[in-house]
């Protein structure tokens, strides 16, 4: 029986589910192509309330976290994530736009795993996509 290689591929692994949190159209419409073309799967929540509810019945493999969310900081919402335990692990790439001096420190003592400053350069959104969907 020949099997079609498409379907093999998807039955071997299911895409990659990224988490976008991101209040900015343009930013949203620029990382959903970028998560499209990777063949991974996209959930989206424009604020941090929307993306507390998302999360509780949801387990995405990767967090676009950005930091400047409507209702909840980023930042506060990453120390949320790092404590509960169903949410703990996820890999959490932070994103802002008003770049001030200790924005990556900031991020990564909050509990991020890697900083991007706005705008967004698409090779490094990629880059880090790849990097921490491979596991
Ligand atoms: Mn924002």
């Amino acid at each position: 029986m020949v099997v079609p290689l498409k379907q093999e591929a998807m039955s071997a692994t299911s895409p990659k589910r990224v988490l976008c949190i991101e209040d900015n159209p343009t930013n949203l419409l620029l990382i959903s192509r970028i998560v499209e073309a990777e063949n991974m799967e996209l959930l989206v929540a424009d604020d941090g309330l929307a993306a507390q509810a998302l999360l509780a019945r949801e387990t995405p493999d990767i967090i676009l976290m950005d930091i400047n969310i409507p209702g909840i900081s980023g930042l506060d919402l990453t120390r949320l994530i790092r404590e509960n335990e169903t949410t703990a692990h996820i890999p959490i790439i932070a994103t802002t736009a008003n770049v001030l001096v200790g924005d990556r420190e900031r991020c990564l003592s909050a509990g991020c795993n890697d900083y991007l400053p706005k705008p967004l350069d698409i090779r490094k959104v990629r880059a880090l996509l790849r990097q921490y969907g491979s596991s």
